[in-house]
């Protein structure tokens, strides 16, 4: 009885938020682009001038180090920047040819605005992630209705209160509020009559949020987990290869959905490389302290699920490197690098999200990229190479959303970058202009500007008009 009650308090609560958006949303749409853009960009002025509190917001809840908190505010506002000053170029009405059958008509499409969006967010980058739909979204015209981690209500809260105080009017508060809870109001959100539901967390909820928005044909975009590879050519600076895997397998406690989570190297360079990452691996360490490398895992439950991938690859007869199960001291989990892991063990097959990295070493750059294709997931993939021409091939033949060269993650910090995933890692766009035309619903309109020569969309339509159009037809599509 109680929980019922529980229940039905959520959904009220959810509910009454979506209502209040639906209201202001009207508004919202009607301050027209410029009126739109001076609200977005004085939210950012805001999340910039108060960097270092948000930051410390952000280190409170999921307790990664400061400096890297105000990392990812930075580049969330960079995104948010970019949203407001290029919604109108984007999605603004414009004019497409009309072509030959329409001649006679003046063709344009508009990008509206879908009226309220509901955005889930995950705890592991509890800015910049959830801002990438956010952002996009108000800059598309829409309202939105924001269900942070339960891990992290305080961020949350606090982007929501800084966008009332800059956007003083009567309904400013309700284009952008959040609304805190565990899965529980995630559910009720979904099912809550939003135009859309931008969801980014683990495939295993991604499936769930898709299944509750299917009872009312709710659209859906799904940023979900990932295992990305990066793959590390004969050729490459291997220094700078090893730096990069570091950085995207151990930063953020590899509590990064697009981070680095498997390495293959080409035999020659394997056992170089190996050693480098494995001195890198030696001298980081997580802690508190403000300069730490990383931070602790931000869930209880995460150090669980790292420590058994690492007791199954070594299981499995895969060599730890560098730490090992005796890694893993929650809060805090040591860099661990394993090697020659056989590719069916959960270190290879599943999202591990911990500073693991597996290092493989393959034949050639064919069998890189084969092993790198064979996850279920597909969200990014890096490559490093001395040679461009490899690296814009094994770029196209990658399955991933996104891809970074000599470098990881590079694609997260360039707004004008889609970002997505393909396979278990999700679906629909964030950041760049199809993150805005995500958030927007097409409009086609035609004008006929004239009657028809040929004129064949009538009820008494002559014959002879239709054997010409058909005439005609023939000679351009038979024939041409
Ligand atoms: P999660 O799936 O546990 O939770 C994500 C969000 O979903 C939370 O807000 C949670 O409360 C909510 N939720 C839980 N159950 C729900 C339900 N039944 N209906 C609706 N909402 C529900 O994920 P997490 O642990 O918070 O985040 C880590 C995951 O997110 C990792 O898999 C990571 O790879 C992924 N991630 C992906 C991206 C991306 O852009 N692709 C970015 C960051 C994180």
């Amino acid at each position: 009885m109680a929980t019922q009650t529980a229940q039905v308090a959520v959904e009220t609560t959810v509910t009454d938020a979506v209502a209040r958006a639906r209201a202001a949303a009207a508004w919202w749409a009607g301050q027209g682009w410029d009126g739109r853009r001076r609200a977005l960009l004085a939210w950012k002025r805001t999340l910039a001038a108060r960097i270092e509190q948000l930051a410390d917001q952000i280190r409170d809840e999921t307790g990664k180090p400061h400096g890297d908190a105000v990392l990812e505010v930075m580049l969330a506002v960079e995104h948010l920047d970019w949203a407001a000053r290029n919604a109108r170029r984007v999605l603004r009405r414009r004019k497409v040819p009309s072509g030959l059958l329409a001649a006679n008509h003046a063709a344009s499409v508009g990008y509206e605005p879908l009226g309220v969006v509901g955005v889930i967010g995950p705890w592991n980058y509890p800015v910049y992630t959830p801002l990438g739909s956010i952002s996009y979204a108000l800059a598309a015209g829409n309202a939105v209705v924001f269900k942070p981690s339960e891990h992290t209500p305080g961020v949350g809260r606090w982007l929501a209160a800084a966008w009332a105080e800059a956007v003083p009017h009567e309904h400013g508060p309700a284009v952008f509020q959040a609304v805190t809870g565990g899965g529980e109001v995630g559910a009720a959100l979904c099912r809550a009559g939003v135009d859309k539901l931008a969801f980014t967390g683990s495939t295993a909820t991604g499936r769930k949020v898709m299944a509750a928005c299917a009872e009312t044909l709710t659209p859906v975009v799904v940023e979900a987990g990932g295992k990305d590879a990066l793959i590390v050519a004969a050729d490459a600076d291997l220094d700078a290869a090893a730096r990069a895997a570091a950085f995207g397998g151990f930063g953020n406690a590899g509590q990064t959905c697009a981070g680095v989570e498997r390495v293959y190297v080409e035999r020659s360079a394997y056992e170089p490389f190996l050693a480098k990452l494995g001195e890198l691996a030696r001298g980081t360490t997580p802690g508190e302290e403000p300069d730490a490398r990383y931070g602790r895992m931000t869930t209880p439950t995460q150090a669980a699920i790292v420590a058994a991938h690492i007791d199954d690859a070594i299981a499995k007869g895969g060599r730890a490197v560098v730490g090992g199960p005796g890694s893993v001291r929650p809060p805090f989990v040591d860099p661990v690098v394993l090697a020659e892991v056989p590719e069916d063990s959960l270190a290879v097959t599943e999202e591990t999200f911990g500073p693991t990295v597996v290092v493989n070493p393959v034949r050639d750059l064919d069998e890189a990229v084969e092993r790198a294709n064979a996850s279920r997931y597909g969200l990014a993939a890096s490559v490093f190479t001395g040679s461009r021409r490899t690296a814009v091939e094994l770029a196209s033949r990658l399955r991933a959303g996104a891809v970074s060269v000599n470098a990881v993650l590079g694609f997260a910090a360039v707004p004008a970058l889609p970002f997505g995933g393909v396979g278990d890692s999700g679906f629909g766009r964030i950041h760049g202009a199809d993150g805005l035309r995500e958030f927007s619903r097409p409009k086609s309109v035609t004008r006929q500007r004239f009657t028809a020569p040929i004129d064949l969309l009538r009820l008494d339509r002559s014959p002879a008009a239709l054997q010409r159009a058909a005439k005609l037809f023939h000679l351009r599509h038979a024939r041409g």
